[in-house]
């Protein structure tokens, strides 16, 4: 063991409060017990409050999920982990700022954007990344406060869980999402949707989807919502009934969509809204709107698709038939994509920070001492938030196993941090900052008073940063 790990704690900063972070932080502060080293964990955030995307991207009316909060709360609540919160890395500190007060940084920042899609129209107004819309219903402090919502037929490209939850919460009734935390001017906003029609458009199969048999299920649950499935999309290659046979998963969901076709035969009253389910439709152009002299109006009017069929191997191949469908709006819900942090190595094909297992990796492919990524930007974007814990495990055993070879930091007092932040002027919230926050939510929804089943509003965010921080900063 070094001289100097012997006689102070290993200082480690986290990067991002988000699950990935968190469980770092926890597996971290759990190892030292059985080591003869103690660590010393600051787990910052670009936000003035944790839990990135499962505050800012898990649905509103996925409780379920939510329910990880209250895991990731008693995590934080112990004490033995210092949270900072609304400081950002490359602006209010800098990577040297962290080599000189750091012994290890861990990088947690997860994908929070819309990978990219090249698609004529795509720059159209009224065509959206899902990613964007997702932290706006989920009152995301960076976003803006409004979200236009006039159309009244809506495509949503993909079929992941992402597309699941766009096309959810665009089809449901605004009242149906009010007993959830969302924030008023998004329940303000949904409220005047003139919504009738969402589809969701998949460019393979039903049995290549990569949505999952519970959030696939979900659908059905929205009140005055019909889900309408189109018997020709009902194609099956070797590929496609061998995933069937070996993966329960695929099987369940391909019983659930079989089902739904043979219900919505029977199906007597009619629901004011639709979400339709399109699979072999490969996304070819989003169609512009035209004036009466025959120029552009800039806007979406429609979506232009080529007809695919499968080529044995589960993958999708080109028929050479198109077909329109009228909408106004367009959702790109292909998958999120890591971003970079200057000054650390980055794959920007795939969107994640270089590493292998969790060390960082310069461009010659050596691991650049004290330099870790876990969860999205090390792996991508997939996965639910649980297989983090496992990315977190791996990443940690390495940072463990490096531990005589960490460079030693300059200025490792727990204190010289905190004064190089006040020295900037940097707002930093904490963990007792947090509670308040949290706290101060929760009454705004008590103070809602009781909806139609009698329950109050679980909470209501609070969305402007700077109204976040001065609760949170409040004496
Ligand atoms: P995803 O699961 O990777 O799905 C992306 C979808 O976009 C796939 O269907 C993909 O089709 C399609 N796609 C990609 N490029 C396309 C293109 N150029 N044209 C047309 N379609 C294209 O990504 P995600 O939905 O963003 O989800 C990310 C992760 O978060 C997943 O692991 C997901 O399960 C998880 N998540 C979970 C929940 C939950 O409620 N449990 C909610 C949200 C997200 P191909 O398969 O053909 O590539």
């Amino acid at each position: 063991m070094s001289d100097t790990f012997s006689s102070r704690p290993i200082r480690v900063a986290v990067i991002g409060a988000g699950p990935a972070g968190v469980y770092a932080s926890d597996i971290l502060a759990k190892a030292q017990k059985k080591l003869d080293v103690q660590f010393s964990i600051d787990l910052f955030d670009r936000y003035p409050a944790p839990f990135g995307l499962i505050r800012y991207g898990v649905a509103p009316d996925h409780p379920r999920i939510k329910g990880i909060i209250k895991a990731l709360h008693k995590v934080l609540d112990r004490g033995d982990i210092r949270l900072i919160g609304n400081v950002n890395i490359g602006t209010d500190l800098t990577i040297e700022d962290l080599r000189r007060h750091y012994d290890a940084v861990i990088f947690a920042t997860g994908a929070i954007k819309d990978a990219d899609m090249s698609l004529p129209g795509v720059e159209l107004e009224g065509s959206y990344g899902a990613a964007d819309f997702v932290s706006w219903y989920d009152g995301h402090p960076d976003y803006p406060r409004e979200w236009p919502l006039e159309a009244q037929k809506v495509a949503v490209i993909g079929n992941g869980n992402v597309a699941l939850d766009v096309a959810r919460v665009l089809s449901k009734h605004a009242d149906d999402l009010l007993e959830t935390e969302i924030p008023d001017n998004v329940y303000e906003g949904l409220k005047t949707s003139p919504v009738t029609d969402v589809h969701i458009f998949g460019r393979r199969g039903p049995a290549q989807v990569k949505f999952t048999p519970l959030e696939l299920r979900e659908l059905s649950h929205s009140r005055d919502v019909d889900i309408v499935l189109y018997e020709e999309d009902f194609e099956f290659d070797e590929a496609s009934d061998e995933a069937i046979k070996t993966n329960n998963q695929i099987k369940t969901m391909v019983n659930t969509l079989a089902n739904w076709l043979v219900e919505q035969e029977e199906r007597e009253a009619e629901a004011s809204r639709r979400l339709h389910l399109h699979f072999l439709h490969q996304p070819v152009e989003i169609l512009e709107g035209k004036n009466a002299d025959g120029s552009g109006t800039g806007k979406v009017a429609g979506i232009r698709f080529e007809r695919m069929e499968l080529d044995g191997t589960g993958n999708a191949r080109g028929t050479g038939e198109f077909v329109d469908y009228e909408v106004q709006a367009v959702y790109r819900a292909i998958g999120y994509f890591g971003s970079e942090i200057e000054g650390i190595p980055f794959d920007d094909k795939r969107g994640v920070i270089r590493n292998e297992a969790g060390r960082v990796l310069d461009e010659n492919g050596e691991h650049i001492p004290g330099t870790y990524a876990t969860g999205w930007i090390k792996r991508g974007p997939v996965g639910l938030i649980g297989h983090t814990k496992g990315d977190a495990m791996e990443t940690i055993d390495c940072l463990i196993n490096d531990v005589e070879s960490l460079p030693q930091a300059e200025a490792p007092q727990e204190q010289a941090v905190v004064e190089l932040l006040e020295s900037r002027g940097v707002e930093y919230t904490t963990w007792e900052g947090w509670l308040k926050l949290d706290e101060h939510e929760l009454g705004l929804g008590a103070s809602f008073g009781p909806l139609a089943d009698g329950n109050p509003r679980e909470r209501v965010k609070v969305v402007p940063r700077e109204e976040m921080v001065r609760i949170s900063r409040a004496d």
